[in-house]
C-alpha cells in the first residue's frame, strides 16, 4: 500500500502527452438510484474531452508519449468498424500533426448504413484518418500483424510508424491511464461516503485491470465489477488477471492483485460484441430517460445492463453506494441508429 504521491511518483517515469480535460466530474444520479435501489454516481470519462472523450484519452495520453518519444509521424491502430479507439487514435494523431492509418476489421455482423457510414467511421473520415480494412474479427494477432505490414510499407516510403498493437502480450502502456484514473478517483472521493462497488465495463481489460491495480495499490479495497463486453467471464478473468500482473510489473510494483480479486459477469454478453440484446436496449433507454445521459450499445449500455443484473441479483446489495465508469463511446450511437430506429418504431419496448 503506498499514498497518491508515491504511485505519481512511479507513474513519472512514463512519458506522456496532455490530450483531454481531467479531472473529470462524478454526478450523482438520483432517478436511476432510486429504481435500482442503490445509491448510484457516475465518473463521467465521457467528457475526457478530446474528440467526443471517451476512456481512451486517458490510454492514449501515455501511448502518445511513447509516438512522441520515438520520434514517429506516423500511428497505426486496428478495431471494429465502430471502434471508438480508432476514432481517438485519428483525433490525437490530428491533434498533433501526425498521420493515421485506421484498420477497420469486420467484428460485427452488421452492414447496414449507419453502421458502415455513420458514427466513429464518419468521425475518421473527418479526422482524415487513412481506413483500411481487416476481413476477419476474432483474430487480434493477425490484425496487429497486418499493421505491421502497413508499417513496413511507410518505412519503405521514408514515414516513421507507430503500430499501437491490440493482441495481448504487449506492455500495457494504455493501462496506465487507469492507474492514474485510481490516483484522480481516490482524491474526489476522500470527502464522500464510502463507495461499495465499482462497475466497469471490461473489454481489452486495459481500463479494468488499470483501476484495479491502481486502487489497491493505494490501499482501497473495494470489489471492482467488470461487465463482458466481449469474452465469457472465466476467460476475461483470466485476461484481467494477467493484465495486472503486468501493470504491476511495468509499474513496479509488488504483486497485490489476486487472481480471487478480479471480478467479471458475462450475464449480458448474449449474443456477443457489439450485438444489441434486450437487455442492453433497455439500459440505454433507462440512462437515456431517466438521467438524460446517454450510454451507447457496444460498451457502456452493456456495462450498465450489468450493473442493474447485479443489483437485481443483489450481488450488489440494496443501499450500497455504486460508482459506475462512464468509459464514453456516444459517437457509436450514430452508427447503431438503423438497429436502435427499429426496436424504437416496433415499440417493442416503451
Ligand atoms: C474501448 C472501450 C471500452 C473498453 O475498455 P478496455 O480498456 O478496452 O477494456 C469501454 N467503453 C468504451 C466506450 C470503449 O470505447
Amino acid at each position: 500500500m503506498m499514498t497518491s504521491d508515491e504511485l505519481t511518483g512511479l507513474l513519472s517515469a512514463f512519458p506522456t502527452t496532455p490530450l483531454g480535460h481531467f479531472p473529470t466530474p462524478i454526478d450523482a444520479a438520483p432517478r436511476l438510484s432510486e429504481q435500482l435501489g442503490i445509491t448510484l454516481s457516475i465518473k463521467r470519462d465521457d467528457a475526457t474531452g478530446l474528440a467526443f472523450g471517451g476512456n481512451k484519452i486517458r490510454q492514449l495520453e501515455y501511448y502518445f508519449g511513447k509516438v512522441l518519444d520515438a520520434g514517429a509521424d506516423t500511428v497505426l491502430i486496428t478495431g471494429a468498424v465502430q471502434s471508438n479507439y480508432v476514432r481517438s487514435v485519428a483525433a490525437a494523431a490530428a491533434k498533433l500533426g501526425l498521420r493515421c492509418h485506421a484498420q477497420l476489421e469486420d467484428r460485427v455482423p452488421l452492414y447496414d448504413e449507419s453502421y458502415v457510414k455513420n458514427g466513429n467511421t464518419l468521425l475518421n473520415n473527418l479526422l482524415g484518418a487513412i481506413t483500411h480494412s481487416y476481413p476477419e474479427g476474432e483474430d487480434e494477432e493477425g490484425a496487429d500483424a497486418q499493421l505491421y505490414e502497413i508499417a513496413e510499407e511507410d518505412r519503405k516510403k521514408g514515414f516513421k510508424p507507430y503500430v499501437i498493437p491490440l493482441g495481448p502480450g504487449n506492455p500495457p502502456t494504455g493501462a496506465l491511464g487507469y492507474v492514474k484514473c485510481a490516483i484522480e478517483l481516490a482524491e474526489q472521493l476522500e470527502s464522500q461516503p464510502k463507495i461499495d462497488a465499482f462497475v466497469v465495463p471490461s473489454g481489452s481489460g486495459m481500463t479494468h485491470a488499470g483501476l484495479l491495480v491502481g486502487l489497491r495499490a493505494l490501499g482501497i479495497t473495494t470489489p471492482v465489477y467488470g461487465i463482458c463486453v466481449r469474452r465469457a467471464a472465466d476467460v476475461q478473468a483470466q485476461r484481467i488477471a494477467k493484465n495486472c500482473r503486468a501493470i504491476e510489473e511495468l509499474i513496479g510494483l509488488p504483486a497485490t492483485v489476486t487472481p480471487g480479486d478480479v471480478n467479471t459477469s458475462d450475464a449480458v454478453l448474449s449474443p456477443g460484441y457489439g450485438q444489441l440484446n434486450d437487455a442492453v436496449y433497455d439500459a440505454v433507454l433507462m440512462a437515456a430517460r431517466s438521467e438524460g445521459l446517454m450510454l451507447d450499445t457496444v460498451y457502456t449500455g452493456r456495462a450498465f445492463a450489468g450493473l442493474v443484473h447485479l443489483a437485481k441479483e443483489g450481488v450488489i446489495a440494496k443501499g450500497s453506494n455504486v460508482l459506475f465508469l462512464h468509459t464514453g463511446g456516444t459517437p457509436a450511437l450514430f452508427g447503431y441508429g438503423d438497429v436502435l430506429n427499429k426496436r424504437l418504431i416496433a415499440g417493442s419496448n416503451t
